[in-house]
């Protein structure tokens, strides 16, 4: 397996370093992972004397606490590439996707003749590219790219080294699931400049007033079902429209890092309104419980204990789906 790693290493590596107009793309609702290992290659390829342009089709718009990281001049509207095409580039390439699906409407892209480079670390990737750089050992995208930069040749510097933080400290829950080499990566990075404190107060550690009444209402309503997967429990609540009405993305994507800390239930659910009918779910789970099998089930995707779906019907209807899944075959492994 080594052996093959190094080998989708240098092959990434050789087509991004000999790529002269470069679209990199993030997945829907971008995270620190997707967008930290955007902006990375996009500012290392920059450097290496390409036309580098980030996209991303949802959002619109930079989540507000992603919008300080470094290299965030690079990015472009998804209207932009969906009007022009992809003409002029000789490279596309996805990073912290699992499935074309999680690209929204710039999937429609890899119907061209350029080439795509999926560069992942989720178990469920389905390789939708031509090229591929997926290690599902790694514990996130931007592990991935700091060996792309070394391969590359490229050195670490400040701005290289925070957004690299960035995707590395929210994917492993601030290192609470981190690998020994999470915390290696992380002290070579703070060598090479990256401020932690000031990072995550951006990025995790602030919310508007408001988020307190979020959390009252939502937490207020949150349910315990003991009986749920077998015994192990589960905790799930709602975040509607009417709650997060005038707060950002990044209040009601907070709840799940509360919920999921309620000792009596091995699974946490949180599904959130994004249209009348429609929502999307976040799942953690511990304990051998495996929500990323119920997510992938359920149309989703993810890792084993931190996944999501997208949910059209009612809060009742996608919490008995979800019941269910989780009762199916691979929830809860066998040591569990
Ligand atoms: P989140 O709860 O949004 O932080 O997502 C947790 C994990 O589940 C991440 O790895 C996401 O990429 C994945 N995920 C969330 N929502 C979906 C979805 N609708 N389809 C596929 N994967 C998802
Ligand atoms: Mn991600
Ligand atoms: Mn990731």
């Amino acid at each position: 397996m080594i052996a093959d790693q190094r080998a989708d290493l240098t092959g990434a590596a050789r087509l991004l370093g000999s790529a002269r107009s470069v679209l990199l793309l993030a997945h829907n609702n971008p995270d620190a992972d997707s967008l930290g290992s955007a902006l990375t290659l996009g500012l290392a390829l920059g450097r290496r004397g390409a036309e580098v342009s980030v996209s991303f089709d949802v959002p619109g718009a930079i989540p507000q606490s992603l919008s300080g990281l470094p290299g965030v001049d690079l990015v472009t509207p998804a209207e932009r590439w969906l009007q022009a095409g992809t003409s002029g580039l000789d490279l596309l390439v996805s990073v912290d996707a699992g499935s074309a699906e999680r690209l929204g409407r710039l999937a429609s892209l890899f119907d061209g003749d350029v080439p795509l480079l999926v560069i992942d670390h989720h178990a469920s990737n389905t390789y939708f590219g031509q090229h591929h750089l997926v290690d599902p050992s790694a514990d996130a995208t931007v592990v991935l790219v700091d060996a792309l930069l070394s391969e590359l040749g490229v050195p670490l510097d400040a701005d290289l080294a925070a957004l690299l933080y960035a995707g590395l400290a929210t994917d492993t829950g601030g290192f609470r699931h981190g690998s020994a080499a999470a915390h290696v990566l992380a002290a070579r990075l703070m060598a090479a400049g990256a401020r932690p404190a000031e990072l995550l107060q951006a990025i995790t550690d602030s919310h508007p007033f408001g988020w307190l009444g979020l959390l009252s209402a939502v937490l207020g309503r949150a349910v315990l079902d003991p009986l749920a997967l077998g015994g192990r429990g589960l905790v799930h609540t709602c975040v509607t429209l009417r709650d997060s009405a005038g707060l950002r993305q990044e209040e009601a994507d907070s709840v799940i890092d509360i919920l999921r800390t309620t000792s009596e239930a091995a699974a946490a659910a949180v599904l959130k309104q994004s249209a009348a009918d429609e929502w999307q779910v976040s799942l953690r789970s511990r304990d051998g419980v495996r929500v990323g099998v119920a997510a992938i089930a359920l149309g989703g995707g993810g890792h084993p204990q931190a996944a999501g779906f997208t949910w059209r019907g009612d809060y009742q209807g996608a919490i008995a789906a979800l019941t269910q899944a989780l009762d199916g075959p691979g929830a809860v492994s066998d040591e569990a």
